[in-house]
């Protein structure tokens, strides 16, 4: 079975029903200003900080933040120093006053030390080791060799997506602050660290990147209780080989953190899933030919394509018109494996065949605010915006493409 990935659905769950009901019992309702959102990078505009002190279910938090979106009633969306977004709602917010300084991410030092408070907060089996890589801070208790090895693979990917993604018409950018990671020691470890941040997860997802936590949380695919740890770069690899997902899992949630870190996605925006997963799944296809297990962008993927074409040909697949805002399909373990499929073809399809609209379109996308929900009804505008309105001549060379595609 292929690795399903809730994780992304699973996170919407928690995040919808957080954020999205919280939105619309006002803070969305009546912004006062959403402006700061998502900044772009506020590279050399200076960017206010606050000292809040609110409750956070039992327990009070008082921490250094910046206000990205403050509903009338008082409600707020932070964003604190380790990249965390936090809804206060006006009951819970106990004191806020300006802060000493301007606001500013940590740095990779204190970010690996925020880290690794976190993972003992959440009862994380120490020691911990942090290894820091140009635009990554990983906290892992799985050795640092194997952190170092993600980090190496995160550091072309991310070199690769940038290169991939340059264009005038889509103004992506670096990440703002080194993005985090944490790399856990084997399966139960990541079972128990993943329970106090989302829930329990499904038995088939290997990883998974939070867009409340801005934490992209894995752990050590190459551990196995009969056999050694693996002892070298090559080692690692050769392990992970053994099945082309764990390579796959590692970019995928990578690739997601990524996205919306650069400017493509937003977090806490509605954006279409089949466009976040797609975007994902172009990049993960594992290269085992590489010695470092993947190095290329946008190959076809045969574990996605094969199942996409076989519900296809039986007419399981949703109608594209119904596709680009569906939701539910991506959360139901039923149904996820098939939209997921169906998610990579529309991307494959619509990237290698109508790149331009697809920069119009992801440009369009980036815009969506945080917290706002957008109706299926402007989703499908957005969408035609950039394809064309004409959704049954779509799906046709849709099918006609991927179908070619296979006989390749
Ligand atoms: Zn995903």
């Amino acid at each position: 079975m292929r690795r399903a990935r809730p994780t992304r659905a699973a996170e919407n769950r928690v995040a919808r029903r957080r954020f999205l009901l919280t939105a619309s019992a006002g803070l969305c309702a009546a912004l006062r200003r959403s402006t700061r959102a998502a900044p772009a990078v506020f590279g050399e505009e200076e960017v206010s900080a606050e000292r809040f002190r609110f409750r956070d279910g039992v327990q009070t938090r008082t921490l250094v933040a910046r206000v990205l979106i403050e509903a009338a009633d008082g409600g707020v969306l932070l964003e604190s120093r380790d990249q965390r977004y936090w809804v206060v709602q006006p009951d819970e917010l106990l004191e806020r006053r300006a802060a000493d300084a301007p606001f500013a991410y940590f740095d990779a030092k204190s970010l690996g030390a925020a880290l690794q408070r976190e993972a003992a907060e959440a009862g994380v089996r120490p020691p911990f080791d942090v290894v820091a890589t140009r635009r990554y801070v990983i906290c892992t208790n799985a050795g640092s060799r194997y952190a170092e090895w993600c980090g190496a693979l995160f550091e072309r990917l991310m070199a690769g997506f940038t290169t991939h993604w340059r264009s005038r018409v889509l103004r992506l950018h670096r990440p703002p602050a080194p993005l985090p990671a944490i790399v856990l020691a084997d399966r139960s470890e990541f079972d128990r660290y993943a329970e106090t941040l989302v829930g329990r997860l499904d038995p088939n997802v290997h990883g998974f990147y939070s867009p409340v936590t801005n934490r992209m949380v894995l752990y050590d695919l190459t551990a196995s209780p009969n056999e050694p740890p693996a002892r070298s770069w090559a080692d690692i690899t050769r392990k992970l080989a053994a099945d082309p997902f764990n390579i796959s899992t590692v970019v995928h949630e990578a690739t997601h953190q990524i996205a919306f870190n650069s400017g493509m996605h937003r977090r806490l925006a509605d954006t279409p899933p089949w466009l976040v997963e797609g975007m994902a799944m172009y990049f993960e296809t594992p290269d085992l030919n590489s010695r470092n297990g993947w190095r290329t962008i946008g190959r076809p993927n045969p574990w996605r394509l094969r199942p996409f074409l076989a519900a296809a040909r039986r007419g399981r697949i949703l109608p594209l018109e119904d596709f680009v805002t569906a939701q539910e399909v991506f959360a139901d373990p039923q149904t996820a494996p098939l939209a997921y499929a169906q998610a990579w073809a529309l991307t494959y399809f619509l990237i290698k065949t109508a790149r331009n609209d697809m920069l119009r379109y992801l440009r369009t996308l980036s815009r969506y605010a945080p917290l706002i929900e957008r109706s299926d009804e402007q989703k499908r505008k957005d969408f035609t915006a950039a394809f064309g309105t004409d959704f049954a001549a779509l799906q046709r060379s849709f099918l006609a493409y991927m179908s070619k595609l296979a006989m390749r």
